[in-house]
C-alpha cells in the first residue's frame, strides 16, 4: 500500500489535501503535515476543507492556508488525498475534487471507511489519521520539521483525548516520544489545545451539563446543544467540540449521546461508549459512522424526535 502511495505521491506535482467537514484536530494536523512535507520536496500543494477550523487549533501554523471554497482555487490537480474521511459525503463541497482527478488516495482509520479513491490506505488499528501520515512522511524519508511535528502531535493528541482513550496504543507512545525528541513541547501543546477555552465556550459548556438527562437505569446519558444556546452565549457552534465527554464520565454510564441543532436544522449526533456498545455500528443505522467507542451521525428531524429515535435503538445495544 505504502510503495503505491509513495508511486503516485512521487510521480505528481500539483497536489490536493482534503479533510473533512466540521474539522477536528487529526484531518487538520494530517493536511497540515502531509502539505509541510510534500512542500519540502518541491511539490504544489493546496489545503482544503469546506468548515471554519476551530479555535483551539488556529495556533498551528498554516491554519490560514486552507481553502474553504472551491473558487479560491485555480488549479487543475494531478492528485487529490483525502485524510481522516471515512466517506465522499464528509468531504463537503469538495467531493468535487475527487470527481474531477482520477488519481486519489484516501488516507484514514475509520472501520467505516468506504474505500472510495483509486488507493485506499485504511487502518482501524491506528489512533489517528496523523499516525499513518507520519509513517508516511517518514517512509518518504522526509525529515520531520517542527511545522510537522507539532501538526503530527495535534492530532494524535485529540483523537486519543490526550493519550487516554482505548485507541491509545504503544505505536502511539513511540511517535509521541519521536515528536518529544524533535522539539514538541508537551505542555504548551495542551495549553494551547485544551486549556485555552474562550469565556463563551466555557458557559456553553455549563448550559450543555444542565441538559443531561440519565435513562436506562443510568446506563445511557444524553446531552443538548441548541442554537438557541449558542446564539445566548454568543458562541459559533465549532466550538462545541469534546463536550460529550462531560455526559460519558459519569459513573454508571455506558454510552452518552449529545444531540446537536445544526445551523440547517438537522441534528448531529455525538455517540461515545465506555466497554459495551458498538458506536460504529449505532451509528451506521442513521447513516453515519465512525469507530467503536466514538462515532456520529447526522438526522433529518427535530431534536426531539432524534433522541426518541436514537434513544429507542441504542438500547438494544446496551447487552453488547
Ligand atoms: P464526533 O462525534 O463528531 O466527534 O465524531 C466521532 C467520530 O465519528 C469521528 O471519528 C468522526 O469522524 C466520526 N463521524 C462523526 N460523524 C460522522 C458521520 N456523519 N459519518 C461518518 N462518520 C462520522
Ligand atoms: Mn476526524
Ligand atoms: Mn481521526
Amino acid at each position: 500500500m505504502l510503495t503505491k502511495i509513495k508511486k503516485l505521491i512521487c510521480e505528481n506535482k500539483n497536489i490536493a489535501l482534503v479533510g473533512h467537514i466540521m474539522p477536528d484536530g487529526d484531518t487538520i494536523g494530517s493536511c497540515l503535515a502531509l502539505g509541510y512535507a510534500l512542500e519540502s520536496q518541491g511539490k504544489n500543494v493546496e489545503l482544503f476543507c469546506q468548515d471554519e477550523i476551530p479555535d483551539n487549533l488556529c495556533f498551528l501554523k498554516g491554519c490560514d492556508k486552507f481553502h474553504n471554497e472551491i473558487i479560491s482555487c485555480n488549479y487543475c490537480f494531478d492528485l487529490v488525498i483525502a485524510l481522516d474521511c471515512s466517506d465522499p459525503e464528509r468531504l463537503g463541497i469538495f467531493y468535487k475534487l475527487l470527481e474531477t482527478s482520477n488519481q486519489t488516495i484516501n488516507i484514514d482509520h475509520h472501520i467505516s471507511n468506504t474505500k472510495f479513491a483509486l488507493v485506499n490506505w485504511v487502518d482501524p488499528t491506528a489512533a489517528a489519521t496523523c499516525e499513518l501520515v507520519y509513517e508516511l512522511i517518514k517512509n518518504l524519508n522526509i525529515p520531520i520539521n517542527m511545522g510537522i511535528a507539532n501538526a503530527i502531535y495535534t492530532g494524535i493528541s485529540t483523537d486519543t483525548g490526550n493519550f487516554s482513550y482505548s485507541n491509545t496504543t504503544s505505536k502511539t507512545h513511540i511517535i509521541a516520544a519521536e515528536l518529544l525528541e524533535t522539539g514538541v513541547q508537551p505542555e504548551e501543546m495542551s495549553m494551547n489545545i485544551y486549556k485555552n477555552n474562550s469565556i463563551e465556550r466555557v458557559k456553553l459548556i455549563s448550559k450543555a451539563i444542565d441538559t443531561i438527562e440519565l435513562h436506562e437505569d443510568g446506563c445511557i446519558s444524553t446531552m443538548e446543544i441548541t442554537r438557541d444556546m449558542l446564539i445566548e452565549v454568543g458562541v459559533h457552534e465549532k466550538e462545541s467540540s469534546g463536550m460529550v465527554n462531560y455526559a460519558k464520565d459519569i459513573k454508571g454510564v455506558e454510552l452518552a449521546l449529545l444531540f446537536k441543532e445544526q445551523e440547517d436544522g438537522q441534528i448531529k449526533v455525538s455517540m461515545r461508549s465506555k466497554k459495551i456498545v458498538d458506536c460504529n455500528e449505532l451509528a451506521s443505522l442513521f447513516g453515519g459512522g465512525g469507530h467503536a467507542r466514538a462515532a456520529g451521525c447526522t438526522i433529518n428531524t427535530t431534536l426531539y424526535n432524534a433522541k426518541k429515535i436514537v434513544l429507542e435503538e441504542a438500547k438494544s445495544f446496551l447487552k453488547g
